[in-house]
């Protein structure tokens, strides 16, 4: 079997996700809303399966990071202060041949002259600055003074709350405050699935520390990332940390790392870690008139502590552990028959469903009641699904496409039929290996809870 091309492949994907319900196009009965998307039913279980890890590996599991969720619409002084009003922006030029609207570092090149990557057309506007902050109006007037902008990054309710999480948490530097949330960006040109979103999700770790200590825990929260989409199923050799350039970093950092994942389209970003310096709480502080500096006891001194700052997309994470799992194997029909399977091979701690259970005929009454009585055994512990219908081999196919690492099918020799020895004991089958081992099912919730925690 030949491997198919990126784009292809590309293709293949999206089509899987919209046949097994993972992601929708938004408002799609009505012709769809651009860079807008929605997720079904195993869509969520994916995406709320990869921010419950990493709110465990990034608060749960640390003595020094607390979480908070902070609201959506924020004061318009915050976004003056950050500099987001006037400086979030993208350079935009409009091509006069096919009207289209283009990032201009996004237009092609040929022999020096700049060109429409749609029409080829030259004819281009001059580039002019366009706010990527989605415009709202808070109250019953339309006017300047209750205009306010849907937030484009989470990272700013933390600054602006920094003091009161420091009191109430009572933590000593270095220490953060993660939060994971939506934010809105209205992106000149969406793209690549949901790669490129106007409405996605963010989760972000602000690490507050001294200066002199900023470079090291910027090299120490790269480290840490990268593990994290190792731990998630995603391969090494995948993943990049790419040194950003001084000309292309923020004025204000000292240092950043991209996280960039090969997906089909090209290696592109998943995540910044980006060393923000004092930058945001300084400017809170002057723009808001309240101190926002921390009082080190031991040397009785005020400062504004320096940040680092991992942040990383929801949704282009799911993307990547998508692409990463996606794959076509052979597995022989109902008939001993090669036939080409589809299987995400997700790590089992994502998966949005960890086990199926099947009884083996769905018209025998003892294997179908056995059966419920496993799935209510493992409910407790993780998300299980039950399925009668159709050919015990098309079942395990259903299952496989949508990434569930293991099955558990109840037959007669559950029931001890054939042999007393093997009452009370199933097959559990491993999805990426087709292997089946007879297991007791007393045993069932220990020995999956191990494989997918
Ligand atoms: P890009 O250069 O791709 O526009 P960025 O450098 O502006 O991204 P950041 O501001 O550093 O992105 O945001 C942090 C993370 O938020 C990104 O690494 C990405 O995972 C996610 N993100 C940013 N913009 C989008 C978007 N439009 N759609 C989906 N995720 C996004």
């Amino acid at each position: 079997m030949s491997a198919p091309s990126d784009s292809q492949r590309m293709e293949k994907i999206v089509s899987l996700c919209k046949r097994r319900g993972f992601i929708f196009q938004s408002s799609e009965i009505y012709g769809g809303l651009n860079g807008c998307w929605d997720y079904g039913p195993l869509g969520v279980e994916l995406k709320r399966n990869l921010k419950d890890y990493w709110w465990r590996v990034m608060v749960h599991e640390r003595d020094d990071v607390v979480g908070m969720d902070g609201s959506i619409l924020m004061n318009r002084a915050v976004w003056k202060a950050s500099g987001h009003e006037d400086t979030f922006t993208d350079p935009m030029v409009d091509c006069r041949s096919c009207k289209a609207r283009l990032r201009a570092d996004q237009l092609v090149e040929k022999k020096g002259i700049k060109q429409c990557p749609n029409c080829g057309g030259k004819d281009l506007t001059a580039p002019r600055a366009f706010n990527l902050m989605f415009k709202t109006f808070i109250g019953a007037t339309e006017d300047e003074s209750s205009l306010t902008y849907l937030r484009p990054e989470t990272a700013q309710a933390i600054f602006v709350q920094f003091k009161n999480v420091l009191e109430v948490s009572r933590k000593k530097l270095p220490f953060g405050i993660a939060q994971i949330g939506k934010a809105f960006r209205n992106e000149i040109n969406p793209r690549n699935f949901t790669f490129r979103s106007r409405e996605f999700e963010q989760m972000e770790l602000e690490y507050f520390c001294r200066a002199e200590e900023g470079m090291r825990w910027l090299d120490y929260w790269k480290e840490e990332r990268l593990k994290f989409y190792e731990n998630i199923g995603i391969a090494r050799d995948n993943l990049h940390a790419l040194t950003v350039p001084d000309e292309e970093r923020a004025f204000y950092s000292k240092g950043t790392y991209d996280i960039e994942y090969d997906f089909p389209f090209g290696r592109q970003e998943l995540e910044g870690v980006a060393y923000r310096t004092d930058y945001d709480l300084s400017q809170h502080q002057k723009a808001s008139g309240k101190s926002l500096e921390y009082f080190d006891e031991e040397t009785k001194q005020k400062f504004i502590p320096h940040v680092v700052e991992p942040s990383a997309g929801v949704d282009r994470t799911v993307l990547a552990l998508i692409c990463e799992a996606y794959c076509e194997d052979e597995a022989p029909d109902e008939k001993g028959k090669m036939e080409t399977r589809i299987v995400l091979r997700f790590h089992p701690r994502i998966s949005p469903i960890k086990c199926a259970v099947f009884p083996l005929l769905k018209n025998k009454e003892p294997l179908v009641a056995k059966a419920k009585e496993i799935v209510a055994l493992l409910r407790p512990h993780m998300y299980v699904f039950y399925d009668e219908t159709g050919a015990i081999g098309r079942r395990y196919r259903r299952q496989d496409e949508i990434g569930t690492p293991f099955g558990v099918t109840v037959d007669f020799e559950t029931l001890g039929e054939k042999d007393l020895a093997l009452r009370d004991t199933v097959t559990l089958r491993d999805r990426d290996s087709m292997k089946q081992e007879r297991v007791p099912v007393k045993d069932l919730p220990s020995i999956l809870v191990s494989r997918i925690s």
